[in-house]
C-alpha cells in the first residue's frame, strides 16, 4: 500500500490540486457568468449576492461546499442561488481531473483547461441568455488554436478546419427553415466551428455525433449537447 503511495505520489498530489484548483476557477467562472451578460466587469468588485448585494465572504464562496451547507440559498437573505452555478463548479473540476490525467501538468493541459473553463462560461451564458458571448468565443477559439498550432507546428489545419465547418454550417443554415435570421444569431453555427477548429480534420466523424444529437434532442437542451461534446474531445483527439 505505502510502495503504491510511493510510486504514485505525483499523481495523487496532483489529483487533490485538481479537485481544489478546478472548482475554485470554476467559482471565478461564476462570476463571469452572472456579470459579463449584465454589462459588469468580472473583477470591478468583490463577489456578492445577486439578490440583497451583500459582500460574500470567504466561507460563502467555498465551491460546491458552500451551496450544500445553505441548501442553494444566499447565506444572507435566503434567496434562491442559481443551481448552475454549481454545475459549473463540478464541471471545472472534472474538467480539470480528466485532463490532468491525460496531460499532466504541461502545455497542452495549461491550454486546454484555460481553453475548457471559457467553453464552459460561454455554455452557461448561452443556457441563461440565448446567445453566443463573442469575446468569451474568441479566448476559447484562441486557446485551441494554441494548442494544435503547438502539436501540430502550424496553425494552418486549425483555420482551416474552422473555415471549412463554418461552409459547412452556412451551407446548412441557407437550407434551414429559419434562414431569414442572420447566421449570427445561430449559436450552433459558432459551437460547431468550435468543433471544427479543435478536431483534425481526418477525425471528424467523431464530431457526427453531435449533429444526430442535435436533431434529437429538444432546442433549449441542445447546449449540454454543444458543450460536453467541447469539453469530451480534447481527450479523444
Ligand atoms: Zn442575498
Amino acid at each position: 500500500m505505502f510502495a503504491w503511495v510511493a510510486a504514485h505520489e505525483f499523481l495523487l498530489i496532483g489529483l487533490v490540486w485538481m479537485v481544489v484548483l478546478g472548482p475554485a476557477i470554476g467559482n471565478y467562472a461564476c462570476s463571469v457568468v452572472y456579470r459579463l451578460p449584465r454589462g459588469k466587469t468580472p473583477f470591478e468588485r468583490h463577489p456578492y449576492c445577486g439578490h440583497c448585494n451583500a459582500d460574500l465572504k470567504p466561507i460563502d464562496l467555498a465551491p460546491i461546499i458552500s451551496w450544500l451547507s445553505t441548501r442553494g440559498k444566499c447565506r444572507y437573505c435566503a434567496g434562491p442561488v442559481p443551481g448552475i452555478y454549481t454545475v459549473i463548479e463540478v464541471a471545472c473540476g472534472a474538467v480539470f481531473v480528466a485532463y490532468f490525467l491525460k496531460f499532466g501538468i504541461s502545455e497542452p493541459f495549461l491550454l486546454l483547461t484555460t481553453y475548457a473553463v471559457f467553453t464552459i462560461i460561454l455554455a452557461a451564458i448561452h443556457w441563461q441568455q440565448g446567445w453566443i458571448a463573442a469575446t468569451i468565443y474568441s479566448y476559447a477559439f484562441a486557446c485551441v488554436a494554441l494548442a494544435r498550432t503547438l502539436s501540430e507546428h502550424s496553425i494552418y489545419p486549425t483555420i482551416k478546419g474552422a473555415f471549412l465547418m463554418l461552409m459547412l454550417m452556412l451551407l446548412l443554415h441557407r437550407f434551414s427553415k429559419q434562414r431569414h435570421r442572420s447566421p449570427f444569431e445561430r449559436p450552433w453555427i459558432w459551437w460547431f466551428v468550435l468543433l471544427g477548429a479543435l478536431v483534425p480534420l481526418n477525425e471528424w466523424q467523431l464530431i457526427a455525433p453531435v449533429f444526430l444529437l442535435k436533431l434529437l434532442v429538444p432546442k433549449d437542451a441542445r447546449v449540454i449537447v454543444y458543450a460536453t461534446a467541447a469539453l469530451v474531445l480534447p481527450l479523444f483527439v
